[in-house]
């Protein structure tokens, strides 16, 4: 069985539907008020805590990291807007969409005219709440349908938001799993946004999931899972972090990993890193997909791929943001991502990670001429002319010590797991031998 299958990771955890243990996590931190920093942030990492071993940083507000400044730490306790007839149009308990992120605390009574600009709808979604949030800005405001913006009378309006924006820190958790070797994967997961459940919460569960999983089987590289605030958590994380950077071998920004759509992998920056072959190379043989090239925007690969870092991260997604019309808003919710999607997005992330986990270069040692596989007993039970057999004749033909295992099965188009069980197997008869140890 493949250590980076998901057959073993089913077994390893004892978890019979892995897709349906991510969508119970989800709906577990979907009612978590969180945002860019404040206890939203602390209960979620909290709760990734109890099965996935996290140390959480806190980095104080007012810290200068890189060109930015650590923002005051924001929490909302009560928020809520009355109309004219004391009626309730918003409230933070129905959904903690209904109030801007980083409001000011407000106490207020208002015209419409005065409470018009404070308020946001999606006239196109006229039943979805909009997601917003004004962190580097002082503003206040609220998120509604469109259907109750356009039902306001003339009156007086009541506001109450009982916030802090104080000096506090802002929290990020990382998972540091150490392999065989100090080099590095950084596998990153934004935890910023309130209750959304594509836009972050997916991806923070198949981290969760990946990373119980890589905490229990050996592996080659050392894992680095990094569960943070978009943008300020990633750009906090870096200058924390300078120094051990040079460790990272490969990267993937994982976000918006359970909806219905294909998977989308956006390469790094630098367009031909081993993680963009490996991805380009799962995907080919997972199903329908989208490969991008590196754009500077989205989502923390922005950060990582800066150009004084650029480090070798990709984005693995599938319905990129802003593409989807539930993005950034109510309707991004625990019925748009599915057990399937997720458990799908799982089965290629690993995919991808056993590829990296295995890549490396072979000699044939017995390159005059075709060995003789039938007297050795080399295929077993495999029939001859088959999958495996043609990748065993493809691995011995391409293993002078240059092609790598990857570059095997981008030429043979074969599947990069059965080009690497042909190798092993190959090894085990003493006709393949490693070119770096
Ligand atoms: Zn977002």
């Amino acid at each position: 069985m493949r250590r980076f299958g998901v057959e073993q990771l089913v077994a390893n955890l004892g978890i019979e539907h892995p897709g349906r243990a991510m969508h119970a996590l989800i709906r577990e931190l979907y009612p978590i008020c969180r945002s860019v920093t404040g206890d939203g942030v602390r209960e979620t990492l909290r709760i990734v805590s109890r099965e996935l071993p996290l140390s959480v940083h806190e980095v104080p507000s007012g810290t200068r990291v890189l060109d930015w400044v650590v923002p005051p730490e924001w929490n909302v306790r009560e928020a809520w807007l009355r109309g004219p007839d004391g009626k309730l149009l918003a409230d933070l308990r129905w959904s903690n969409l209904h109030v801007v992120g980083y409001s000011v605390p407000t106490r207020a009574k208002l015209s419409l005219a005065e409470l018009r600009p404070h308020l946001h709808s999606l006239p196109e979604h006229p039943d979805w709440i909009p997601y917003k949030s004004s962190v580097y800005r002082e503003d206040w405001g609220f998120c509604l349908p469109h259907r109750t913006l356009e039902s306001l009378v003339e009156g007086e309006y009541e506001v109450r938001i009982d916030s802090s924006l104080a000096n506090g820190s802002l929290s990020y958790g990382e998972a540091l799993l150490p392999g065989a070797s100090d080099e590095e994967v950084l596998l990153s997961s934004h935890v910023c946004h309130p209750s959304l459940c594509n836009d972050n919460l997916s991806g923070i569960s198949l981290l969760w999931l990946l990373g119980r999983h890589l905490a229990r089987v050996e592996h080659r590289y050392t894992y680095r899972l990094l569960f943070a605030p978009v943008t300020i958590g990633a750009i906090t994380w870096l200058a924390h972090n300078e120094k051990d950077l040079a460790n990272i071998r490969h990267g993937l920004v994982v976000t918006l990993a359970g909806d219905p759509g294909p998977i989308t992998y956006k390469r790094s920056r630098r367009g031909d890193a081993a993680i963009d072959r490996a991805a380009a190379h799962v995907l080919a043989h997972h199903g329908p997909h989208a490969l991008r090239d590196f754009d500077p925007f989205g989502y923390d690969e922005r950060q990582f791929c800066s150009p004084g870092f650029d480090l070798p991260v990709g984005c693995f997604m599938r319905t990129p943001h802003g593409e989807f019309p539930e993005y950034h808003s109510s309707a991004d919710d625990l019925e748009f991502v599915t057990a399937d999607a997720l458990g799908d997005s799982l089965v290629a992330l690993l995919a991808v990670l056993d590829v990296l986990e295995h890549e490396r270069r072979y000699r044939n040692l017995a390159p005059k001429g075709e060995p003789q596989l039938g007297r050795r007993g080399v295929l077993g039970d495999a029939p001859w002319g088959g999958e495996l057999h043609r990748a065993m004749t493809w691995v011995l033909s391409l293993s002078d010590g240059r092609a790598s295992l990857l570059d095997i099965a981008e030429r043979s188009r074969l599947p990069f797991a059965m080009v690497h069980e042909a190798a092993s197997r190959l090894s085990s008869h003493d006709l393949l031998r490693p070119v770096d140890g």
